[in-house]
Formats: C-alpha cells, sequence, structure tokens
C-alpha cells in the first residue's frame, strides 16, 4: 500500500475548519480512523454483535471468535502467546493494573525500588509515585542531562548498581518525540523487570517483546488508527500467571462458593467484566491496516516528516524546539514561539489556517519543569506547542504548519 494513496481512507481530511482544509497534527494524543476500521465495528455492531464467552447462541460464538481473531492478530504482532495479551481500556488502565496487582500479590514491598525517568506521562508517573507514599517501595527518577528533555544512556547507567527491582519507563516521550532505545535498557537492567509505556511507540515501530526481552508491554488502539476505551498490557506469562488480578467479577473467575474464589485460565484472569468487544475487533483490524503499510515504511515516512519540518522550524526566529535535535527525534515536535503563549498560538492555527495541534504540558508536569530551567524564552509558559505526524500527513502540511507559524508571528511582533 503506497502511503500516498492512503488519504482517501480518512474522511476527516478532507473537512475544512472555517474554509482551510484540515491539517491534522495532533496524532500523538489521538490518530484519525480509517474507513477500513469503522466500517469493520459498524458491521460487527449490525450483523454479529452479542457477549462473548457466554452463550452458545450463533452471534455469541461469532463475537467471541472476532474478538479472539482480534487477539491472535495482536499476539503475533508482538511475538506473544495469546495468554499474554490482556485487553484493557487503555495505557492508563494497564499501567494502573500491573503497579496494583503487583502490590496485591505482595511484589512490590516497603523499600523496593522502583526507576521511572522524569520524562514520563503522568500515567506511567503518578501510580508509581502516589502508590509509593501508600505502600512504602521507592521510586526514584532518571533525569535527562541532554538538550531539553533527553535522555541519554549515562543517565540510566547512573542507577544501575542500585539494582532496581522494576524499570518502568517510556519508549517514545510524548513531549520530546525521543525514542528511548529499549535494547540498552535490558542490558543495563538485567534483573530488572522492565516495563515499556509503548502508547507513542508502538504506532511506529513493530516491537519482537520476546527478542526485546520486554516484561510488560502497554499501549492503546486510539494511538494507531484504532478506538478509544481499547488498549493492551502484554505481561510475560510467568508474570501473569504468579500476579493476582485487579477487577474481580464476571469472566474472570473459574469457581466462586460463599467462601471461596478461584480464578479464570490466562488472559481471562484479568479480563473481568463485558470488554470492549467491538473496540477489540476495531483495534484488529487498525493493525491489519498498518501492517499492510509496512512499519518500516511508517517510521520512513514518519522520519522523513520530522526531519524536514525540524530542519524548517530551526530557522524560525524566536522558536525553541524542545528534545534532541538529532536522529532520535521522531514523530513529535514540541516548541514555544517567544512572547505567545501555546494555547493563542494553537487556536491561531486553527481558527486562520485549519492547522490542529496541541496545547498543553501534556500530561507530563515533571518534564516540564526540566524545559522551564533551560529554556531562554523571556517567560515560559509552562507548557508547548506539540505538532505530531501520523501516516497521513504530507510535507505540504508541514508547510502549512510553518507559515501559519511565521504569520502569526508577524502578527505579534509589534516592533
Ligand atoms: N503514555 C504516553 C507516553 C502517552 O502519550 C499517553 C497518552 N497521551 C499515555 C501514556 C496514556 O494513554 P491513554 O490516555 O490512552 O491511556
Amino acid at each position: 500500500m503506497l502511503l500516498s494513496n492512503i488519504r482517501n481512507d480518512f474522511p476527516a481530511l478532507f473537512r475544512t475548519i472555517n474554509g482551510n482544509r484540515l491539517v491534522y497534527l495532533d496524532s500523538a494524543a489521538s490518530s484519525l480512523k480509517p474507513k477500513q476500521v469503522v466500517e469493520k465495528i459498524s458491521s460487527f455492531y449490525l450483523n454479529n454483535y452479542s457477549n462473548v464467552h457466554r452463550a452458545v447462541h450463533t452471534l455469541s460464538s461469532e463475537s467471541t471468535s472476532m474478538m479472539e481473531e482480534a487477539r491472535n492478530i495482536l499476539a503475533s504482532f508482538l511475538n506473544a502467546k495469546n495468554e499474554e495479551i490482556i485487553f484493557t481500556s487503555g495505557t492508563t488502565m494497564s499501567i494502573n493494573l500491573i503497579v496494583e496487582s503487583f502490590i496485591r500479590y505482595g511484589f512490590l514491598k516497603e523499600n523496593d525500588l522502583v526507576l521511572i525517568s522524569a520524562v514520563e506521562h503522568h500515567a506511567n508517573f503518578v501510580p508509581w509515585v502516589r502508590l509509593s507514599k501508600i505502600h512504602g517501595f521507592r521510586v526514584e527518577f532518571v533525569r535527562p542531562s541532554g538538550r531539553f528533555g533527553t535522555l541519554e544512556i549515562d543517565d540510566f547507567l547512573n542507577f544501575k548498581n542500585l539494582n532496581p527491582k522494576i524499570v518502568s519507563i517510556t519508549g517514545h516521550s510524548n513531549v520530546t518525540g525521543q525514542e528511548i532505545e529499549i535494547e540498552n535498557l535490558k542490558e543495563i537492567f538485567p534483573e530488572s523487570i522492565l516495563i515499556v509505556d509503548g502508547a507513542q511507540l508502538i504506532p511506529h515501530e513493530k516491537i519482537d517483546v520476546k527478542k526485546l526481552g520486554i516484561d510488560f508491554l502497554v499501549f492503546s488502539a486510539h494511538k494507531m488508527l484504532g478506538p478509544s476505551g481499547v488498549g493492551l498490557l502484554y505481561g510475560r506469562e510467568e508474570y501473569l500467571e504468579a500476579m493476582e488480578p485487579f477487577l474481580y467479577g464476571g469472566e474472570m473467575i473459574d469457581k466462586v462458593s460463599f467462601d471461596n474464589v478461584t480464578f479464570n485460565e490466562l488472559p481471562y484472569k484479568f479480563e473481568a467484566g463485558t470488554p470492549n468487544i467491538a473496540g477489540i475487533v476495531g483495534f484488529g483490524e487498525a493493525i491489519k491496516y498498518l501492517e499492510k503499510i509496512g512499519f518500516d515504511e511508517i517510521k520512513k515516512h514518519i522520519y522523513d516528516l520530522t526531519f524536514y519540518a525540524l530542519d524548517k522550524m530551526r530557522k524560525i526566529d524566536g522558536l525553541e524546539i524542545y528534545g534532541p535535535l538529532d536522529e532520535r527525534h521522531l514523530g513529535i515536535v514540541s516548541f514555544n514561539l517567544e512572547g505567545i503563549h501555546p494555547h493563542d498560538l494553537s487556536h491561531l492555527l486553527d481558527e486562520k489556517f485549519g492547522v490542529a495541534i496541541r496545547s498543553g504540558h501534556h500530561c507530563a508536569q515533571p518534564l516540564m519543569s526540566i524545559l522551564k530551567s533551560e529554556s531562554k524564552l523571556s517567560v515560559f509558559p509552562n507548557g508547548t506547542n506539540r505538532a505530531s505526524f501520523y501516516v497521513y500527513n504530507t510535507y505540504e502540511d508541514i508547510d502549512i504548519l510553518v507559515e501559519g507559524i511565521k504569520k502569526i508571528k508577524e502578527w505579534f511582533d509589534v516592533q
């Protein structure tokens, strides 16, 4: 499938915003959806839908096999076993599940060390920090020594001798756009349990969890052409077997009596209640769509767009770009323009040029304080603008963004 042909699959790209064609540069928050995924979900609801794993009638067994087909797709996508694929409502839920379950089965105890980084999204920050206060385990932060939030390998090496029990790190920063080399993490911390937040990584990177030695990998369908409200937790089978379920209820049980409960086998032990069946079916369809394009092609396309954008944006006077300025920078460009608050800039880009970007702290407030400490702006606004690129974006999209920024800068330049 040629990337140039896929735009027709995304009707939203042909709508206008105040007379300008939409330039969608907010895929890091959530991607657009192709017709194939939406049609799959709608056809499923209209023709096959019933609850799963319960009844023996035809609709129920069709729904069950369509949902399990999606599990097959995701398991082979990651080179995992079906038992290791747990469907959740998204990355946030997956991380909370891991932390809670570790605590419940007595794995995380007082004084155990968890290592996270200072650039994490709140989803991989708050659960560890908050629950460490209640349960007494310790959390240490790998702080970025590179330019504007860039994590260098030495930053991790500093913690090697502490031998943390758990290392939970983003595979790709949602603010700096830095891709983290997960292979290095396993080498530095061979004894630690490695959890990778793949919310921004998996949309452009096909990961072999066995080859990379990842113990847990979490991500969300909505950032990779799939529906919202569905995500995934990959867990190494021996850990999942040992862990206590996070949610109790239907489907996750084997036997229930007045004084005892035994749990269902994997993966159902972690899937209490009626799952987001149509969402899971749509998730499988999104993976099929992306695999048809090919992940090498996807990554190259995003690289080319990022390089093009960085090159143009660096030439704008008064524009500060965050993260690394080398090949580690991919798909996400966070920036500020001297004297213009990100909410004003992004609002004007939308209103006057049809360009949708993100503004704010991007659920990474600790990282914002690091950016602030390095910023040369007269006032750092405790947030940034963020443009992000995906399969359907073009060089022309970036030209429109850059021209828009330049025009707005002119409007604000009063001297
Ligand atoms: N981690 C990262 C790196 C993210 O970018 C996001 C979403 N912005 C999340 C976690 C949380 O994902 P979700 O909202 O789908 O649970």
